[in-house]
């Protein structure tokens, strides 16, 4: 049912490989004037424009953007026992790992005198953007707010769309997980107008400060996609999250059962999912066709999970080898990588761009999704080639504070002047020479 794509005993360039592999994604470019507007109404009239938005696209318009503490507590309290805790699981491990990435500033003596300290600071106030269209997302509260909090953000914010069904406060459970976590500041407002009301800030309905954030976080769909894109730059964005992937790099050993259940749970994300399987086994891609069939007529999301599999994103790629296979997957740099091989570890060390690498039989990608300490916050669309998953390093930015006695900038000034003259900037020599001018010898003053 999987579209085939063979590239057995072919070796195909970098750019043939990009070219072959299926790829959809979606085009942000194409609603920027849909949303162009709504970002400067936001801008211009703030909370009672995105409230307003709020009811044309949400169809409910909460009294105000800044949900009450009592409904934070209310949720809290009133939140499923077992899903309490899940998160509380998720929220342990997901902490330990990125306790661990905390980097450590970096104090270098480049000559005596002379020091070069890399600090790393903590973004001061930072919005974290959780869905709430089509699905609930607590999950993506937990991998967001974590790594914020593990890099020392001062103030966060978490902005998720208000439900009419729960009378315009986001969904329960986003505001459970956020209660669990410490977040007291949450607004109802989703969609462009949550990320414009970010960037730019606002009184709320009843007088309250909605101030703005410095950077903005989280997945989304096309619209806040596009107002990250608009907004970028007066605020820092993590990046433009495209609609998931997951890519299984198999052989004859994977069990077909268990490759069709993953394939399936990205897929079920949305129909613009990518779900690839690369094998080197004829046997093993018809196997996963016939589970992917059994598995289709039983899943809940039938039909979007359908839709994602028969799209163009979606496929199987046949390769020679499992080394072959290893080619096909650097290229196409997938969000997660499911590695189901003999040697599955031997393997994922060969792995050199995916957004996260899920190994052997019992790493499936939905325990990344939850439960397995990594973040799902991760690049698509081929970014993995270049950018890194949702981190703490995320919320830090390297500031270098450069310190040097007088003897030591003497000692290299001459060197800074002649670069300077080699550019043309006799200024940035003259800035040096000076501080000196009393100890040159007066014809060199
Ligand atoms: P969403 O919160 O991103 O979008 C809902 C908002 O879109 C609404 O509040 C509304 O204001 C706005 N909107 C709807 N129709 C509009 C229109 N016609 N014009 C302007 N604005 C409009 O929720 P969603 O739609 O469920 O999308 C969530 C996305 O995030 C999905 O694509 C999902 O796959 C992705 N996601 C990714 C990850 C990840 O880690 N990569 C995690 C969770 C979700």
């Amino acid at each position: 049912m999987l579209a085939r794509t063979d590239l057995r005993g072919r070796t195909p360039s970098t750019a043939e490989l990009r070219a072959a592999l299926p790829r959809g994604g979606v085009d942000v470019d194409a609603v920027l004037h849909r949303v162009r507007p709504v970002v400067e109404a936001v801008r211009d009239r703030g909370a009672v424009a995105a409230l307003e938005f709020g009811e044309q696209f949400d169809g409910v318009r909460p009294e105000q953007v800044r949900v009450p503490a009592a409904e934070l507590e209310r949720a809290l309290g009133e939140l499923d026992p077992d899903v309490r805790s899940a998160l509380e699981v998720a929220i342990e491990r997901t902490r330990k790992v990125h306790a661990d990435q905390r980097r450590i500033d970096t104090v270098t003596e480049v000559v005596p005198g002379g020091t070069v300290t890399e600090r790393w600071v903590p973004v001061d106030r930072v919005g974290l953007y959780v869905p709430g269209g089509n699905a609930v997302y607590p999950s993506s509260v937990v991998m967001n707010v974590v790594p914020a909090q593990q890099a020392g953000v001062r103030s966060l914010v978490v902005t998720s769309p208000p439900q009419a069904e729960f009378g315009g406060l986001p969904h329960p459970t986003v505001l459970a997980a956020c209660a669990l976590l410490g977040v007291t500041e949450v607004w109802a407002v989703g969609g462009g107008q949550a990320v414009a009301l970010l960037t730019y800030g606002g009184t709320d309905t009843d007088g309250g400060e909605l101030a703005p954030v410095d950077m903005i976080t989280g997945p989304g769909n096309i619209y806040v996609t596009a107002a990250k894109r608009l907004c970028r730059g007066l605020v820092g964005i993590d990046a433009e999250a495209g609609p998931t992937e997951i890519a299984i790099l198999a052989d004859r050993t994977a069990d077909p059962v268990h490759v069709a259940a993953d394939l399936i749970s990205q897929a079920e994300h949305d129909v613009m999912a990518a779900s690839v399987l690369v094998t080197d086994s004829p046997e093993l891609a018809d196997a996963v066709d016939d589970a992917l069939a059994r598995q289709l007529a039983v899943t809940k999301h039938r039909a979007r999970v359908a839709e994602a599999l028969s799209g163009e994103q979606s496929g199987i790629i046949l390769v020679s080898s499992v080394a072959d296979g290893l080619r096909v997957v650097n290229a196409y740099a997938a969000e997660h990588l499911e590695i189901q091989t003999a040697d599955a570890s031997q393997v994922a060390q060969s792995v050199t761009s995916a957004g996260a690498v899920f190994v052997g039989p019992w790493a499936p990608v939905s325990l990344g999704d939850y439960c397995a300490g990594s973040n799902h916050v991760l690049p698509t669309a081929g970014c993995a080639r270049h950018s890194s998953g949702l981190s703490v390093q995320t919320f830090l930015r390297g500031i270098h504070v450069v310190d040097y006695s007088q003897d030591a900038l003497a000692d290299v000034a001459k060197h800074v002047v002649a670069l300077a003259n080699a550019e043309d900037l006799p200024a940035h020599g003259e800035a040096v020479r000076l501080r000196f001018e009393e100890l040159l010898p007066e014809d060199e003053r």
